[in-house]
């Protein structure tokens, strides 16, 4: 049973233990105009959602929040404003897709919003990024068309769906009106390569295809036999069948929760479904081998499949991963009709899809007004944090240049929590300045302890190659996986995942070449690069990029590396003879790389469950600090594009009154958009 109730509790009011539930309500109440979750106060809740209603509708065709009256969102006083501080409704730190999407919902809600990032690129780890080779050959390389990379994911579903897509991500742009901006290029699968086979065997290489007509299925019975693909079927069917597992996953879309009391209004068309699923909640969020073990896939493939497929969507194995993720993909997998989605022009279409539902003017015709903004280069090197009748509050940000964003109703931080744990005790540095230190230092403190108690999985060696695609064959999947399917998953450097997106977008390469994106998945130890670090170790400033790039960098950089190459031999076998060639780019990244590039504390993936914890432990969108609110892979639900948008929405919707976040719902139900 509790765990049934720690995700609702812990979404809404931040526990993990529903003993504490009185005690978080209390607090979560106080924030309110009423102290004791009464019968009383929730008249009062609905008596004040009729007024606000009516300020919510002014506050999205006006410049400014501050008349707004809720016992829900908090309204900041900014105190000690000094004349150069610019003022904004929501400050957002970070433009991860959880940032972004934070950012856009806001400004759809007709905040004004800044979204500050540190990097000349907006995306985070799902950002694009140009090479151009400087040598002009026969074939078109060095033409001055670039080729572009995509840094991280490429492997998206539910995106190009006609409408109701139940994929958070896909919500989004639906909210935000530009989901229409992104050309979807829909697949049907990608390869798997097992190196416990020789490359001869034909053994060795097999195609999930996506959809229910059946080629997964003689795939696993050409792998593994019969029995085994027999025991996929009922497993799958258990799942995947009426009222199963996973379609219970998919339940409650992000838009309808957010992470104060109001959800009670907000998901109340959702919570006889929600009832409906029973003790099968338990299941959804305990880890997927519990699912496996329940419905008896006993099968050796099956059970390495699925902590594959685990560990490609977590970076852990099925022991580790919620359930949750896991059901809800084979949905994507094996529906009727299941597509993958690649945006056409890379993952850069998707990130200015958000950014421009984030700038776009917003209002009546051309005289609307643009309520959002990104700002590139903008790094925040502290929030400006204040005491607020005993407690810690934070009313904005304060740039690396000094610049100071005040937010009159919440900064939302979508760096990781171990990033956000350093910035604010950077903030907290200058005892004499900040008034009441002790109470807000201990707040900060505590964000500290959650972000140490918090385990992370691995980091990513990556290559990226711009390569001749002469004499490749035109039927190459564009996503790959090279594994050894009798190790386990999680063992370093075990699984590389690869993609080829120009087999169906050549726009991302001159004419005549491919781009290649080859990566360990969250198997690195950054144990290995600590002491290239400058400083030895990682201290978890974003500004400490440098490490040491001499002999001993170069040479494990080299080793690492090996493994791709390998890899990549079992698709294209003369793949190190093309990248030699001129007119190809080879761009090798180490999780040295990553970490500065995207600005992740030790290069890491993401969260991952403490040994013997449940699997579920990630914070809901609210930190111990008023008016600081966190989103992206550390908090609820965790890792992957779906879940940070859903947490970036989260987030957004707790920032407005639950009769504007019931608005929008009603306007996407009544496009299709949401069901
Ligand atoms: C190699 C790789 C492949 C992946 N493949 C897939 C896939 O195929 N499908 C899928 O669904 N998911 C995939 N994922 C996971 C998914 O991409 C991530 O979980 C998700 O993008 C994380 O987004 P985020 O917003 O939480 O964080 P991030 O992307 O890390 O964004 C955080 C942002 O905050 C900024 N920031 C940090 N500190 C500051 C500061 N002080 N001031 C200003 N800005 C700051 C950072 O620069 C960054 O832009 C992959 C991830 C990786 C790394």
């Amino acid at each position: 049973m509790r765990n049934i109730i720690s995700p609702i509790l812990l979404l809404l009011f931040g526990v993990h233990d529903p003993s504490n539930f009185a005690s978080a309500f209390r607090t979560t109440s106080s924030t309110t105009t009423s102290a004791r979750p009464s019968r009383s106060a929730l008249r009062l809740i609905r008596g004040r959602c009729a007024r606000t209603a009516l300020a919510i509708g002014t506050t999205t065709s006006t410049s400014t929040s501050t008349s707004i009256t809720s016992p829900f969102v908090v309204k900041h006083p900014l105190e000690g404003k000094e004349d150069d501080d610019e003022e904004w409704d929501v400050v957002v730190v970070g433009s991860g897709v959880g940032g972004l999407c934070a950012a856009s919902m806001c400004a759809r809600y007709g905040l004004r919003t800044v979204c500050v990032e540190a990097h000349e690129h907006a995306g985070g780890v799902s950002h694009s990024f140009e090479r151009r080779t400087s040598v002009v050959d026969d074939i078109g390389g060095g033409n001055g068309k670039p080729f572009v990379f995509d840094s991280g994911p490429s492997l998206l579903s539910g995106m190009s769906a006609s409408s109701g897509s139940t994929n958070p991500l896909r919500q989004v742009l639906d909210a935000i009106g530009t989901s229409h901006r992104v050309e979807w290029i829909k697949y049907d699968g990608w390869m798997i390569h097992d190196t416990s086979c020789p490359i001869t065997d034909d053994k060795s290489r097999f195609r999930l295809t996506t959809g229910n007509g059946g080629e997964w299925e003689r795939s696993i019975e050409r792998k593994a036999g019969m029995e085994s693909s027999v025991e996929f079927v009922k497993f799958r069917d258990r799942m995947m069948g009426p009222n199963g597992l996973s379609e219970s996953s998919a339940l409650i879309p992000p838009m309808a929760l957010r992470g104060d009391i109001g959800a009670i209004i907000t998901m109340s068309s959702y919570l006889l479904k929600f009832l409906a699923i029973g003790t099968k909640g338990a299941l959804l969020t305990g880890p997927f081998v519990e699912c496996m073990n329940r419905y008896e896939l006993r099968d050796d493939f099956n059970r390495r499949w699925f902590d594959y497929l685990a560990f490609a969507l977590s970076g852990l194995d099925a022991a580790h991963t919620q359930a949750a993720p896991v059901a809800y993909t084979m949905i994507d997998l094996h529906g009727e009709g299941a597509v993958l989605d690649y945006p056409k022009g890379g993952m850069d279409s998707l990130i200015s899809a958000l950014v421009e539902g984030l700038e776009m003017k917003r209002g009546d015709g051309e005289d609307g007004t643009r309520r959002g903004e990104l700002r590139l280069k903008s790094r925040v090197d502290k929030f400006i944090l204040v005491d607020e009748d005993g407690k810690a509050k934070c009313d904005g940000v304060q740039l690396r240049d000094g610049t100071r964003l005040r937010a009159r109703r919440g900064v939302i931080c979508n760096a990781p929590l171990w990033n956000m744990a350093r910035i604010l005790e950077d903030s907290v540095l200058d005892k004499k300045t900040i008034p009441n230190h002790d109470v807000i230092a201990s707040a900060v403190k505590e964000v500290r302890e959650q972000a140490n108690a918090m385990q992370m999985s691995g980091s990513f060696m990556h290559l990226h190659l711009g390569i001749p695609s002469d004499g490749l064959p035109d039927d190459l999947d564009c996503h790959h996986s090279v594994l050894n399917l009798e190790r386990d998953i999680t063992e370093e450097q075990n699984l590389v995942i690869v993609s080829i997106p120009t087999v169906f977008d050549q726009s991302l390469a001159p004419p005549g070449y491919h781009v290649i994106h080859a990566y360990t998945a969250a198997s690195e130890n950054f144990k290995d690069w600590d002491d290239k670090l400058e400083g030895g170790y990682d201290d978890g400033k974003t500004e400490q990029n440098d490490y040491k790039r001499g002999k001993a960098y170069n040479e494990l950089k080299e080793e690492k590396a090996e493994a791709l190459w390998i890899a990549l031999e079992r698709i294209i076998p003369d793949i190190r003879e093309r990248a030699r060639r001129a007119g190809s780019v080879v761009e090798v990244g180490t999780p040295l790389t990553h970490r500065r590039f995207n600005r992740r504390y030790r290069g890491t993936y993401g969260p991952a469950p403490s040994d013997g914890k449940d699997v579920w432990e990630l914070p809901g969108p609210k930190t111990p600090i008023t008016g600081l609110l966190a989103c992206g892979d550390t908090t609820f639900p965790g890792i992957g594009l779906p879940g940070v948008a859903a947490s970036g929405t989260i987030a957004a919707n707790t920032l407005v009154d639950p009769i504007a976040q019931l608005r929008l719902m009603g306007e996407l139900k009544s496009t299709g958009a949401l069901q």
